[in-house]
């Protein structure tokens, strides 16, 4: 287990390297042309043994798929992984997926799930009400979620299905394109999570550009 920088997470484990999304601004595929944990970044491996540190007996918030993307894990990294978690439940657990409609059957309630999102495409394809949380980063362009995909309307007035929180944040990095999102593009995300009860998270990368509108909710993994 690594500590990291990231705001959101006491720390990362990886227990598969690689990943196959060719994302123009990754930050994982620099980090391993620089440590070589993988010869072919577009060839995920599965790290078994790194499981082992899992066992640490004070209990962590845990982003367990920085350096991947669950969509491209094979069913038996899958299930080595979760069997895992089900042996160390003192621990929360994070993923996050480009996936705009991956399930994680029978998923246990220390598990968290987000989906990536970083433009209005992705924004309207994607499934949002399964999954607990979404991360709006690097956020690329105006986004204006569906809120009918946010929540649902109920005889008692709105009720949020799955999705309790958005975490968002800006480009970091040195990129040439390199995205640098406007205050009022994250106002409005804040303006449509406040309508429907959605937590917001701002990361640090966002502090500058909101000033005294930054913002962090409590985590639902912190609740
Ligand atoms: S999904 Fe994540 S790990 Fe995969 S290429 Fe994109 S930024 Fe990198």
């Amino acid at each position: 287990m690594k500590e990291t920088k990231i705001d959101w997470c006491d720390c990362t484990l990886n227990s598969v390297i690689g990943c196959k999304n060719g994302c123009e601004y990754c930050y994982a595929r620099k980090i391993n042309d620089r440590f070589h944990f993988v010869d072919n970044w577009n060839e995920p491996k599965f790290f078994e043994e790194r499981l082992q540190q899992l066992k640490s007996k004070k209990p962590k918030s845990i982003f367990m798929n920085s350096m991947s993307d669950l969509m491209h894990w094979k069913d038996e990294w899958f299930e080595k992984t979760f069997n895992a978690i089900l042996e160390n439940k003192q621990h929360k657990y994070i993923f996050l997926t480009k996936s705009l409609s991956l399930h994680i059957p029978e998923k246990p309630n220390n598990v968290f799930l987000g989906c990536t999102i970083d433009t209005q495409a992705r924004a309207d394809k994607c499934w949002i009400s399964i999954y607990d949380f979404l991360s709006i980063e690097p956020i690329l362009e105006p986004i204006k979620l569906n809120p009918k995909k946010l929540y649902i309307i109920t005889e008692n007035g709105i009720e949020n299905t799955c999705c309790k929180q958005i975490i968002i944040g800006a480009e970091t990095g040195n990129r040439k394109d390199k995205v640098v999102p406007k205050k009022e593009w994250i106002d409005s995300i804040v303006k449509q999570c406040d309508e429907v009860n959605i937590k917001v998270f701002m990361k640090s990368s966002l502090k500058d550009i909101m000033g005294k509108d930054f913002r962090q909710d409590k985590l639902i993994w912190e609740v």
